[in-house]
């Protein structure tokens, strides 16, 4: 499955934020640095209005949402990257992740500490991406000396490493992280390959306090313009409010969430950036047993979608009986899409579209 790591510097709420995530005490919230010593792991469902409908339509006993997980990662200091605090652990769990959720405190409490002593998320977010960038330049460095050997041995994809390592490099000497290079779609594979940790998208969360989870402050709106900058994410949550919610059922926690003045709780909007991060849609299976969503890569074709379900369908596979969503919902149905002409038979080159409702025929 995809995963995203929660980072950020101690005692900016990341534990709070996983603890209401996971809904489990398991990641302690603790007001000192250095609480969250192991990697934590949860799994979160994604949240989708549309898979609740599509399960009352088709009568579904069961109901499976899709899944993302989360990992709480130790809290990163300066000089991590020199192997100070727990930042050689801390590099090593953020090589594992698809995604980045680097969670900045944009809240001001003096009980709190903070690690440098003032409240200033844009400086912290340069703390850690500075650390993450001298890392990638120490195992570039490493690595291009790995490399020598191959390349006077003729070894055509160590060439094509070295070349992709030096623009890499290039782009981290003038302070520039490894996802500002642009990469030809010949390179795109092995780019990915290289697993340097400035290549991985970023979601900023602004932590905010409770009374600004709706509005943000004057700290998530300088986030939000870097962010932008940048070309990365950015969402403005309270882990307080998240994890008070957390606790609560359904109901009381829609009750909650309408006397805050809040349409959805942050946690749905940062799994959904999560996803969108990552360039991820859903399919769904639906039948009387269960309706069931699927996670897919955006341009994903129908075999390879009918994979993530077994193996098997993938390399079986027929064709797709498919549906899109608008139409089984508008017309009640499987039965009724298929009486109206709505179920469409589709190939092997078929791109899948978010929302699409499968059935797959395989040979076995
Ligand atoms: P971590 O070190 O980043 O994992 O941070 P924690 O989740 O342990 O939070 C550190 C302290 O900050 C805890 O005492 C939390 O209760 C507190 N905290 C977290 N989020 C907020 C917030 O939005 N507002 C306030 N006032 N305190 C918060």
């Amino acid at each position: 499955g995809f995963r995203m790591g929660i980072v950020g510097l101690p005692n900016v709420g990341k534990s709070t934020l996983f603890n209401a995530l996971t809904k489990t005490a398991a990641a302690q919230a603790a007001n000192f640095p250095f609480c969250t010593i192991e990697p934590n792991v949860g799994d979160v469902a994604v949240p989708d209005r549309r898979l609740a409908q599509l399960a009352e339509i088709a009568k579904s006993k069961q109901v499976i949402p899709a899944r993302l997980t989360f990992v709480d990662i130790a809290g990163l200091v300066k000089g991590a990257s020199k192997g100070e605090g727990l930042g050689n652990q801390f590099l090593a769990n953020i090589r594992e992740v698809d995604a980045i959720a680097h969670v900045l405190r944009c809240f001001e409490d003096e009980d709190v500490t903070h690690v440098d002593g003032r409240v200033d998320p844009v400086a912290d977010a340069e703390t850690i991406e500075t650390e993450l960038m001298i890392a990638d330049m120490e195992s570039i460095e490493k690595r291009m000396q790995n490399l020598v050997r191959k390349i006077r041995g003729g070894d055509k994809e160590a060439v094509q490493q070295e070349r992709l390592l030096k623009m890499a490099m290039e782009a981290l000497e003038n302070g520039q992280p490894a996802r500002t290079v642009e990469i030809a779609d010949d390179d795109r594979k092995a780019w990915r390959m290289l697993q340097l940790l400035t290549q991985k998208p970023v979601l900023y969360v602004c932590n905010v306090d409770e009374a600004e989870a709706g509005t943000g402050n004057a700290q998530s709106e300088r986030v939000a313009a870097m962010a932008a900058e940048q070309g990365n994410a950015h969402v403005v949550i309270s882990a307080k409010i998240e994890e008070e919610i957390s606790q609560l059922d359904a109901e009381e926690a829609e009750m909650f969430l309408s006397e805050m003045g809040l349409e959805e709780a942050g946690l749905d909007r940062l799994i959904k950036a999560g996803y969108g991060l990552l360039h991820l849609e859903t399919y769904f299976t639906v039948g009387p047993k269960e309706a069931r969503a699927w996670t897919i890569p955006v341009g994903t074709l129908a075999p390879q979608a009918a994979g993530v379900i077994h193996g098997d369908f993938e390399k079986g596979f027929i064709r797709a009986e498919t549906i899109g969503y608008d139409d089984y919902v508008a017309l009640g149905g499987e039965q009724a899409a298929k009486d109206a002409g709505k179920m469409r038979a589709e190939g092997k080159a078929y791109t899948v579209r978010d929302g699409d409702v499968m059935h797959f025929l395989f040979n076995t």
